[in-house]
């Protein structure tokens, strides 16, 4: 299939991750699948190719990865193995918190510890009562002398239970949206603690975690940007994380497409390749034009974040939830092109297909994303 017009820079580094899933991270696949448990061997591949520090800016020892990088990255990792975006997202979306708002000193050696791989992150912002309604969340920060005190139990979040720290955004102020705040915190602080680890449909090797912080002291400085600050601050960048997801689903899409190709090349039925079979025909066809236009909306996204324009936000939605559902679908269709072959753990494609699901959900769900689109469109209208 066609592959981006990007800047040879970018296109070598998708040519690089393309070979790493291929080489060393498909034969781990099947084990972790098995085991459904994070993979510290997984996390080693990852971090050797330099991916964890990629969200480092060069000034404390990074790369300043632009995100054309980081949306590669996503599409080659997911024709393979979904877990592996989603270890990093997770990972790269606490990182980038940390380098637009962080200034204490702590965060030269943080980033630095980032850069070389060896730190790994978890964004924790979910809560049992504050999913979509994200500024409802009642995790608490009060000041005690001259350190905070964090409180309060978070859900469903990855790289939980193995990550060596959290950007949490808790609350304190009364004000919904502006009462939150967002603060560093290392994981082996007293007081936090992992609950339950989920059982998953998918991305059976990343790590799904319940954390709890029961009285977490953390020095003043450890609040991240400014005091009330943390939702607009999660804000800015989340166009990054929409594209990011268009992306992974859009690798998945890809991936489903390429096994969907080749099996029906090879497989005969009625004395014929399946794929001399025009009602076969049309179905790969229109896996084939959804993944494009999945492609087309996605990086497109991509540039109008990149290049600052208006329609940004309303692109970056669109392209999450059409390249989620795109993702599905097609993972979906491809199961159906491999039969009986697609249903079974011998072919990847069941596994793309439960990875696809969660698309739809995290970075905002799918009907979130349509509702920020109405209201980009209606302006005032769609709320009265
Ligand atoms: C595998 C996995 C990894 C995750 N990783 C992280 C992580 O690293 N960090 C983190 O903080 N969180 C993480 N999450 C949480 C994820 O972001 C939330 O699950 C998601 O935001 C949805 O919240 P919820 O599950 O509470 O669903 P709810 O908000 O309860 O939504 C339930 C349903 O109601 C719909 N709905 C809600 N409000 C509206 C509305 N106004 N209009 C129309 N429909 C609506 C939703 O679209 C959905 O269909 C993860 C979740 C999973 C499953």
């Amino acid at each position: 299939m066609l592959i981006g017009s990007w800047p040879e820079e970018v296109e070598l580094l998708r040519k690089m991750v393309r070979d790493l899933a291929v080489g060393r991270i498909a034969p781990l696949v099947a084990g972790i699948e098995e085991r459904a448990e994070f993979s510290q061997e997984l996390l080693a591949v990852l971090r050797d190719a330099g991916l964890l520090g990629m969200v480092v800016p060069e000034r404390f020892g990074g790369v300043d990865a632009d995100l054309r990088s980081f949306v590669v990255v996503m599409e080659e990792l997911s024709k393979v193995f979904p877990t592996a975006s989603t270890v990093l997202t997770g990972h790269w979306f606490a990182c980038k918190q940390i380098v637009r708002f962080a200034e204490a000193d702590w965060k030269a050696s943080l980033l630095a510890s980032v850069a070389s791989g060896e730190t790994l992150g978890a964004f924790a912002l979910t809560e049992p009562n504050a999913g979509s309604d994200l500024a409802g969340l009642q995790s608490r920060a009060r000041h005690v002398g001259d350190q905070w005190s964090i409180s309060g139990q978070k859900r469903f979040i990855t790289n939980g239970g193995v990550a060596d720290f959290y950007t949490v955004l808790a609350r304190t102020g009364e004000n919904r949206a502006h009462g939150l705040s967002a603060f560093y915190v290392e994981a082996d602080r007293p007081g936090v603690n992992v609950g339950r680890v989920e059982k998953k449909m998918g991305l059976r090797g990343s790590a799904t975690a319940e954390i709890y912080f029961d009285e977490v002291t953390i020095p003043f400085d450890h609040l991240v940007g400014t005091e009330g600050g943390g939702f607009q601050q999660m804000m800015t960048g989340i166009e990054e994380g929409r594209v990011l997801v268009a992306a992974l689903s859009l690798g998945i899409a890809t991936g489903c497409l390429d096994q969907a190709i080749a099996y029906a090349s090879e497989r005969e039925q009625f004395g014929k390749k399946i794929a001399a079979f025009q009602g076969l025909q049309f179905l790969v066809a229109d896996m084939a034009i959804q993944t494009e236009a999945a492609r087309s909306l996605t990086y497109d996204a991509a540039e109008a974040v990149i290049a600052g324009r208006p329609e940004a936000a309303l692109l970056a939605s669109a392209a999450k939830t059409f390249a989620s559902d795109v993702g599905m679908s097609v993972s979906t269709d491809a199961v159906q092109v491999l039969g009986g072959s697609g249903y079974v753990t011998d072919f990847p494609v069941e596994m793309l297909m439960r990875d696809a699901k969660i698309n739809q959900i995290y970075e905002g769900t799918n009907q979130i994303q349509r509702m920020l689109i109405a209201r980009n469109l209606f302006g005032d209208a769609a709320r009265s």
